[in-house]
C-alpha cells in the first residue's frame, strides 16, 4: 500500500527553540527571576550587543539600537522620529510584506509603490531616480525611501543611496529579512540613515513572540525614538514628545541575546543549504537557482524559485513530501485594503505582478537536517 509521505514543513519555529533549549530556558529563568519585565537590563544589554554586532565591520559606522514591539513598529518609529507623517510621501515597493506599507500609513504618510528588478526582486533604482526627478502628480513631497532587502539579499543600494542623497530624502532600510546580510563588506542596516529589523519568530534573528529593533548611526535620532517608544518619556511620567507604547519585553530580550550569539553560524547553515539546493537544481530542466547580486552576502531568509507554472511545481514537490510557501501571493497594491487607493510609479508594478504569479519558496531554516536537505534536493532534481 502507498502511504502518503510526511510533509517536510516549509518552516519550523519550534525547531529553533529546541536547538537552543537549555540556553534559552536559562535566559528566560534569569529574566523572570529579576522581577523587572519591561525595559530593563536584558533589553539594554540586547540593544548594546545588537548595535555592536551590526557595526562590527571595518568601514561601518558605530550604531545605536532601540528595541520595540515588532518590525512594523520599528519602521513606524523611525518615520515618527524623523518627523515624517501627514503631508509626506514615502517610497517603497509593492513586492514586500504588507507591514512595510502599513507602517507608512500608521504615521499618516502617503505610500508610493515602485516596481522590482525581476532577477533580485528588489527596488528598481532607475524607477526611483525617475520618481525623485519627476514625482507623480497629486502626491505630497517625497521625504523618505524604504528599500526592502527581501529574502535575505541586498537591494542595489549604492545608486539608491546616491539618488536619496542628491534629492535630500531619508534612506530607511527595511532589514526584516536580512539580519547579517552584507553589501560590499558592510552589514545591511548600516548604510542608510536608519534600519528596521523584525524579530518575528521565523526571521533570521527571531524572538519566541513578537519583537523588533531599529538601528541608526545617529545618536540623537536613536534618543528621540527611545523616548517616543514609551509615551515620549525622557523622565518617568513626563512626556517631552507625543509618543506611543512599543516596547520589547525583558523575557524576549533575554531570549534574543542567546539567539544573537548563534546568528552568524545559523546564517552560515542557511547558505550551506542554499548551496546544496543550487547544486541539485543543476539537474533540473525547469528551474534555475536564485540570482545572487555581486559583492553581496546573501543570508537566505528565504530560498525563492520562480516558474510560469508555479502551482504544478509546488504540487510535484508536495508529492515528494516537500512543503513550500509563496512570498508573496498578492502584491500590496492589488490587495483589497490598498487596491485603487495607493500611488504607483511609472512602471505600474508590472514585474511585481508577474513575480507574485510565479515565485515559491523552499524549506529554509538552520535546523533542517542533512537528511531533510537531501530529500529536498532529490525532489528538485526530479523537476
Ligand atoms: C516581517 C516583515 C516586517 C514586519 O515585521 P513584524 O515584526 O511582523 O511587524 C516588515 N517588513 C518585511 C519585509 C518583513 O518581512
Amino acid at each position: 500500500m502507498n502511504v502518503a509521505p510526511t510533509i517536510l514543513p516549509f518552516a519550523d519555529p519550534g525547531a529553533g527553540y529546541r536547538a537552543l533549549q537549555p540556553e534559552i530556558d536559562a535566559a528566560v529563568a534569569r529574566a523572570l527571576a529579576s522581577g523587572w519585565y519591561i525595559l530593563g537590563r536584558e533589553g539594554e544589554a540586547f540593544e548594546a550587543e545588537f548595535a555592536a554586532w551590526l557595526g562590527n565591520q571595518p568601514g561601518a559606522p558605530a550604531m545605536h539600537a532601540v528595541g520595540c514591539a515588532n518590525g512594523t513598529d520599528a519602521i513606524m518609529l523611525i518615520l515618527r522620529g524623523m518627523g515624517i507623517g501627514e503631508g509626506s510621501t514615502v517610497v517603497t515597493v509593492s513586492h514586500t510584506a504588507v507591514a512595510t506599507v502599513a507602517a507608512i500609513e500608521m504615521v499618516g504618510a502617503t505610500p508610493l509603490l515602485l516596481d522590482i528588478d525581476p532577477d533580485t526582486y528588489t527596488m528598481d533604482p532607475d524607477e526611483l531616480a525617475s520618481v525623485l526627478a519627476d514625482p507623480p502628480p497629486g502626491i505630497p513631497p517625497i521625504r523618505a525611501v524604504i528599500p526592502v532587502h527581501i529574502y535575505g539579499q541586498a537591494v542595489d543600494l549604492r545608486p539608491i543611496k546616491t539618488a536619496c542623497d542628491d534629492a535630500g530624502v531619508a534612506l530607511i532600510e527595511d532589514c526584516a529579512q536580512c539580519h547579517g546580510a552584507m553589501l560590499e563588506g558592510v552589514k545591511l542596516g548600516t548604510i542608510g540613515h536608519a534600519a528596521a529589523f523584525s524579530l518575528y519568530p521565523t526571521k533570521n534573528l527571531g524572538a519566541l513572540g513578537d519583537g523588533g529593533i531599529l538601528a541608526t548611526p545617529d545618536p540623537e535620532l536613536a534618543g528621540r525614538i527611545a523616548a517616543i517608544r514609551q509615551y515620549g518619556w525622557k523622565r518617568r511620567y513626563i512626556s517631552d514628545l507625543p509618543g506611543v507604547n512599543s516596547r520589547l519585553d525583558e523575557v524576549q530580550a533575554a531570549i534574543l541575546r542567546v539567539k544573537l550569539q548563534h546568528l552568524d553560524a545559523q546564517n552560515d547553515r542557511r547558505r550551506q543549504i542554499a548551496a546544496a539546493y543550487d547544486k541539485a537544481l543543476a539537474g533540473s530542466r525547469h528551474l534555475t537557482p536564485p540570482v545572487r547580486r555581486p559583492h553581496a552576502h546573501h543570508v537566505f531568509h528565504l530560498y525563492v524559485l520562480r516558474h510560469p507554472r508555479r502551482d504544478e511545481m509546488m504540487m510535484s514537490l508536495k508529492a515528494h513530501g516537500i512543503g513550500t510557501g509563496i512570498h508573496y501571493p498578492m502584491p500590496v497594491h492589488t490587495q483589497p485594503a490598498y487596491q485603487g487607493r495607493v500611488a504607483l510609479g511609472p512602471a505600474n508594478c508590472a514585474e511585481t505582478a508577474r513575480a507574485a504569479q510565479e515565485v515559491f519558496s523552499l524549506p529554509m531554516y538552520p535546523e533542517l537536517s542533512d537528511e531533510a536537505v537531501a530529500r529536498v534536493c532529490d525532489a528538485l532534481a526530479s523537476l
